[in-house]
C-alpha cells in the first residue's frame, strides 16, 4: 500500500495542489497506513475540465466499443479480486470473506455495465402523423460525478463509474476519505484498461470537495451514497444548482420474525444481517419486530449466539464481527447504548473485544424491552447493535415498522407463505427479504430505498440506473 496519495486527472496522476492531509487508518489495529490529500475547488475544477475535454470523443464512441472498455476493465478487476478483497478489508476493517462478497458484486455491477447497450436502445414509431416517424434516443448526461460512502470502498465506486461511462457519460470519482486506497486501485486498472484521458477521473477529499462538486456548473449530474443529513444536503444543494442527482441515504431495517419460524436459521440471518460488518451496512437488520408468542425463545437465541460472536481483526479466518471504522465511530456506538439504556432498553447480551490490539472494536450489543418510540429504535446507529421490540401481531409490526422514517430494507421470517406475502406487500420498504436478512439485490436489479433512505426518484443500479445516467430524446421526422 502506497503511504501517500495522488489524484488522476486527465489520464495523469497529480500530486493534489492543497497541502491538506488527513490520515488513514487500518481498523483491525489501529495503525496509520498512509495519508489521503484533501482536494478541494481547485483540484475538482482541474478534473471537470479534464473530463469536459474527453467529453466530445467519448459519447461519439459507438455504445459497444465503450462496452469494450468497460469489457476490459472487468478483466483488470476479475484479476485484481484477491489484491483488492484484501485491501478492502484493511481499510474498511470488515472480514476479509465480507470485503471478498462486497468485490464480486461490484464486478457484477461492472458486469451489467458491460451489457447496458441492449439498454440503450430507444423506442420508435412510423406515422405519428402521415409521413412522420417518431424515434426515441438515450443520450448521455454529460459530466456525472459520483461521491461514495465509506462502507462499500470498491463496490459502490463500480455501481457508478462504468455504467456511466458505458452511457456515454465522462466521470469524476469522489471517494470516501477514510478508504481512498482501494479507490486509487480502481483508478490504476481504469488506466491499465485504456481508457482514454479524462474519461475516468479521481479526486480524493472530503467536506471541501463535495461542496466544490455540487456548485460546480461543469458538473451535470451528481450520484451520491452516505448518510442521510449530507445527503439531504447534497441533493438540495445540486439540485438548486440544476444538476440531476441521485443521493442515497440512511437506513433503520427492520426484521419481522413470526413465532413459527424455524429458530437457528432464523437466529443465524438475524445475527449475519445486524453484526455483520459490525453493523456498518445500509442494509444491517437493526430492529427485531419479534412478534408474540415466541418472543421469550428468539432473544434466548439470540442473546446465546451475540455473546459467542467472534470480534477480531479483519484478516483472522475467524472473525465475525471486524472493528469500527473509526475511534470516533467507537464513541458514537457507546453513547446511543447508554442512551437506549437510559431509556429504559433492557441489555439482553453484550459480546466481547480482543484487548490490547489497539483496532477500534465496540462489543456486539443485543437490546430487548425496547419500545418505538425510543431513539435506539429510530435512529441509525451504524454499529454492532440490535434492538428487539415486542409486537403482538404482524400487522402490528407492520405498522411500527411503517413509522419509520426509513424504508431501505426489511425482512420477514416465517413459514407461512400468505403471511410473507402481507408482509412484503404491506411493507414500506424499496428491499424487502423473505427469510433473507440482507436483501441486497443483484446489480441487474435496482437496489432502491424508499422514503428517507433516498432523495431521487430512481435506483442506484439496474435499468433505473442506467435511466439516471441517460436522457431522452425523441426526434419527430418529416421528409417533404
Ligand atoms: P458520509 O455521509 O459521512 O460520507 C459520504 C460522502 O460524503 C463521503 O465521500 C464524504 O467525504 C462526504 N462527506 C462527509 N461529510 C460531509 C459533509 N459534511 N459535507 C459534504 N460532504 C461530506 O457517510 P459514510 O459515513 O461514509 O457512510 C455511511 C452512511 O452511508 C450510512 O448512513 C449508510 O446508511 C449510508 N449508506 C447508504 C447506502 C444506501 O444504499 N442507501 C449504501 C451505503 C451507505
Amino acid at each position: 500500500m502506497a503511504a501517500a496519495l495522488r489524484n488522476f486527472i486527465g489520464g495523469q496522476w497529480r500530486d493534489a495542489q492543497s497541502a491538506r492531509a488527513l490520515d488513514v487508518w487500518d481498523p483491525s489495529t489501529g495503525e496509520r497506513i498512509g495519508e489521503v490529500p484533501l482536494g478541494g475547488s481547485p483540484e475538482v475544477a482541474a478534473a471537470v475540465r479534464a473530463a469536459r475535454e474527453a467529453l466530445p470523443a467519448w459519447r461519439e464512441t459507438p455504445p459497444l466499443d465503450r462496452a469494450r472498455a468497460i469489457g476490459r476493465l472487468r478483466e483488470r478487476l476479475e484479476a485484481a479480486r484477491e489484491e483488492l478483497a484484501r485491501l478492502v478489508a484493511r481499510e474498511n476493517g470488515k472480514t476479509l470473506e465480507e470485503a471478498r462478497g462486497s468485490v464480486r458484486r461490484g464486478i457484477e455491477a461492472v458486469e451489467f455495465a458491460a451489457s447496458a447497450p441492449v439498454l440503450l436502445t430507444g423506442g420508435s414509431l412510423r406515422n405519428v402523423g402521415r409521413g412522420v416517424d417518431a424515434a426515441e434516443f438515450r443520450e448521455p448526461v454529460g459530466v456525472v460525478a459520483g461521491i461514495t460512502p465509506f462502507n462499500f470502498p470498491v463496490m459502490i465506486p463500480l455501481w457508478m463509474a462504468p455504467l456511466a461511462l458505458v452511457c456515454g457519460n465522462t466521470f469524476v470519482l469522489k471517494p470516501s476519505e477514510r478508504v481512498p486506497f482501494s479507490a486509487e486501485r480502481i483508478g490504476r486498472l481504469a488506466e491499465e484498461s485504456g481508457l482514454p484521458p479524462g474519461v475516468l477521473n479521481l479526486v480524493h477529499g472530503g467536506r471541501e470537495a463535495v461542496e466544490a462538486i455540487v456548485d460546480h456548473p461543469g458538473i451535470d449530474a451528481v450520484a451520491f451514497v452516505g448518510s442521510a443529513p449530507v445527503a439531504r444536503e447534497v441533493y438540495t444543494r445540486s439540485a438548486a444548482a440544476g444538476k440531476r442527482v441521485l443521493a442515497l441515504a440512511g437506513a433503520k431495517n427492520h426484521l419481522v420474525v413470526l413465532p413459527d419460524a424455524e429458530l437457528r436459521p432464523t437466529v443465524e440471518a438475524i445475527v449475519g444481517s445486524a453484526f455483520g460488518q459490525a453493523g456498518e451496512r445500509c442494509l444491517a437488520g437493526s430492529v427485531v419486530l419479534a412478534v408474540e408468542p415466541g418472543a421469550d425463545r428468539l432473544v434466548a437465541a439470540l442473546a446465546e449466539r451475540v455473546r459467542s460472536l467472534r470480534v477480531g481483526p479483519s484478516d483472522d479466518p475467524a472473525t465475525e464481527v471486524g472493528p469500527l471504522i473509526r475511534p470516533e465511530q467507537c464513541r458514537r456506538v457507546a453513547e446511543w447504548v447508554e442512551r437506549g439504556r437510559a431509556e429504559g432498553a433492557r441489555t439482553a447480551a453484550v459480546g466481547t473485544v480482543p484487548t490490547g490490539s489497539g483496532g477500534f472494536y465496540h462489543p456486539p450489543v443485543l437490546f430487548d424491552g425496547v419500545r418505538p418510540e425510543m431513539t435506539i429504535a429510530q435512529e441509525e446507529i451504524f454499529g454492532p447493535v440490535l434492538s428487539v421490540i415486542r409486537a403482538a401481531s404482524l400487522a402490528e409490526a407492520i405498522e411500527v415498522a411503517n413509522r419509520s422514517r426509513f424504508g431501505n430494507a426489511a425482512a420477514i421470517f416465517t413459514r407461512d407463505g400468505r403471511a410473507a406475502r402481507e408482509f412484503s406487500h404491506g411493507i414500506a420498504a424499496g428491499m424487502v427479504g423473505v427469510n433473507v436478512g440482507v436483501p441486497a439485490p443483484l446489480a441487474h436489479f435496482p437496489f432502491v430505498g424508499w422514503k428517507g433512505s433516498v432523495f431521487g426518484s430512481l435506483a442506484a443500479t439496474g435499468r433505473e440506473a442506467l435511466e439516471f445516467y441517460t436522457r431522452t430524446k425523441v426526434v419527430t421526422t418529416r421528409w417533404f
